[in-house]
């Protein structure tokens, strides 16, 4: 039983076999052969990036640059930002990042001389705009913040918090980091008007290795690549270097071309439940879930995260009483039950909440009530064994 979709989705087969086909049936490099199978595999590499443009609203196709994942897209933002950031200038994150959207930023800072500034959250683990509005000023050059939690589940209002920052500041980049959004909610980058947007594949039904940067046409027109070799040069001599147009200039080397592929099949798999339906799904089935571990286990249960589901995803992170998340990962585990525990690459936010781990469970469009009732009667065991111990 798979609890475990924030960490990675379940694949549909439609994606595995997207994936395959190319593997079996047309595997050519993209961008270079001028034989049918290249053109073939080109053909199906571009239309993903087209299908990528549409789904999340982008201007142009020009905006999505392919990557390895969420994580690779928010180092290559902070990479084409270094020679932006000047010693008086400040970065801004959240208390609720993960890793991969808050050491990018607090190394930059380091690098550049600028200071690094985290903006605290609430206790029930949201941000408050005031206290975002305070962090920013005239001298902060990127706010970076989550759309969705990965582990409070805690729903941020991108397009209010994305007006606020830039409506104190209008020079301020902002990114946003969709790893959390992307599979379970619509991403309208013309809505949130954010600079950045990353997201990974594989947490939307797709395979690993592939991911999303977003960035505005007209910005991203304005940085050199910062990665160099085949791919995203034009011509290039001692003397002089003409380097390709935008995104092509940002993905030297092969890209991960099966995996964009069945991306692409991914996202059809998305389009056709449609993200109302998924939405409303797991909307009902979290509250399910919050309602009967919080009935079932009473004040020995610590869920952290906002009370009222229409705030948050399908991610529940909590603690039980005297039982250490990670035998509570361990015992579920013999069971085949699939639930993290630790502090899910988010450290500064444990540290917030005093806790020095969590269990983690997170919900997708395939989990059921089932599910959550074995869950609760797993727990109930587990309870059970360490009141005995
Ligand atoms: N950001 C958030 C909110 C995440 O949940 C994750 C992964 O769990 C990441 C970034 C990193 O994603 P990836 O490991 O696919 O690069």
């Amino acid at each position: 039983m798979y609890l475990d979709s924030a960490a990675t989705a379940l694949k549909p087969q439609t994606v595995i076999d997207a994936e395959k086909k190319y593997l079996e049936q047309y595997s050519s490099n993209v961008g270079r052969g001028l034989y049918p199978l290249a053109e073939t595999a080109t053909e199906k590499f571009e239309a993903v990036r087209e299908k990528i443009a549409r789904f999340i609203g982008a201007a142009d196709t020009q905006e999505i640059i392919f990557t390895s994942g969420t994580t690779a897209s928010i180092n290559l933002a902070a990479g084409l930002l270094a020679e932006s950031v000047h010693p008086a200038d400040n970065i801004v994150v959240t208390e609720m990042e993960h890793h991969s959207n808050y050491l990018p930023w607090k190394e930059l800072a380091k690098k550049c001389g600028a200071s690094f500034h985290v903006i605290p959250i609430t206790g029930e683990g949201a941000i408050d705009i005031a206290t975002l509005k305070n962090s920013i000023d005239e001298r902060t050059k990127i706010a970076a913040f989550s759309a969705v939690s990965n582990v409070l589940g805690t729903i941020n209002p991108v397009e209010k918090f994305v007006a606020a920052i830039k409506g104190i500041n209008p020079q301020t980049l902002v990114l946003v980091d969709a790893a959390q959004a992307a599979p379970h909610m619509r991403i309208d980058v013309s809505l949130w008007r954010a600079d950045f947007v990353a997201f990974s594949g594989h947490k939307m039904f797709g395979p690993t290795g592939v991911g999303v940067l977003y960035g505005k046409a007209a910005l991203l027109e304005t940085f050199p690549p910062i990665v160099f070799g085949g791919g995203m040069v034009f011509d290039a001599c001692a003397e002089d270097t003409r380097y390709r147009e935008i995104p092509y200039r940002f993905e030297a080397g092969t890209p991960n071309i099966g995996g964009v592929i069945a991306l692409g099949a991914a996202l059809d798999y998305i389009e056709n439940i449609g993200f109302t339906n998924i939405r409303a799904y797991e909307t009902a089935l979290t509250a399910y879930a919050q309602k009967r571990l919080q009935e079932t286990f009473d004040d020995a249960i610590r869920i952290i995260g906002p009370k009222d589901t229409k705030d948050r995803g399908g991610i529940i992170a909590f603690s039980l009483k005297n039982i250490h998340p990670h035998d509570i990962a361990q015992l579920l585990g013999e069971q085949n039950i699939c639930v993290r525990a630790g502090e899910h690459c988010a450290a500064p936010l444990h540290r917030r909440f005093g806790l020095s781990a969590t269990t983690r469970l997170s919900l997708s469009i395939y989990n059921s009530e089932e599910d959550i009732e074995k869950l609760i009667t797993a727990l109930k065991e587990i309870q059970k064994i360490f009141s005995v111990a």
